[in-house]
């Protein structure tokens, strides 16, 4: 199966915390990394008493369960001793997964596709930059992810490079 997977952060040099989380993911067991979006910057929803995030999205073939992709990736973020102290509060590390191939999952736990995804810019974009790497378009909730963007007026996105989300090989 193929999972869509975005990455967030924005303590502890954040653009480190992303990468480092990229390597992580591609070395776990059953997991194997296929491409990553340009690293962004966007502005924090919520309090705005905190630094701007940095944002990232990757897809990676994985022969896990959901339910276990979630179990490892949420290992990761506590390895990144990932403070929550407020909701949508600072974090180190934020690990979401956005979609797992066509499935629909609701579960106490796992809910795919990601129920925010498409009113977030800074996971619209990096997918889009996903679907260009892979020449494979995207369906989110039934529609094509330039319908989502060009719904949402409200929200700023930097990317300051052309630098994309990569994992080292071993
Ligand atoms: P968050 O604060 O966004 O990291 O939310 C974490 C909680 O969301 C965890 O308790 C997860 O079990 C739950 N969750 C539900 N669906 C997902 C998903 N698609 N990806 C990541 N976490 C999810």
């Amino acid at each position: 199966m193929k999972a869509w997977i975005a990455l967030g952060s924005n303590l502890n040099n954040p653009r480190q915390q992303i990468k480092d989380a990229c390597n992580e993911i591609a070395m776990l067991e059953k997991v194997q990394f296929i491409s990553g979006s340009k690293i962004y910057l966007s502005s924090p929803i919520g309090p705005q008493d905190q630094d701007d995030f940095i944002n990232g999205c990757i897809v990676v073939e994985t022969q896990l369960e959901p339910i276990d992709l979630l179990n490892a990736l949420q290992k990761i973020e506590q390895t990144h001793h990932r403070t929550r102290e407020r909701h949508w509060g600072p974090r180190t590390l934020d690990l979401d997964i956005i979609m797992i191939d066509n499935l629909v999952i609701n579960s106490p736990r796992l809910t795919v596709p990601h129920p925010l995804c498409k009113e977030r810019l800074f996971v619209l974009l990096p997918l889009l930059d996903i679907e260009k790497n892979n020449n494979v378009e995207l369906i989110l909730f039934n529609k094509k992810l330039p319908y989502w963007i060009n719904l949402i007026h409200d929200q700023i996105l930097h990317t300051s490079d052309n630098e994309y989300l990569t994992a080292l090989t071993f």
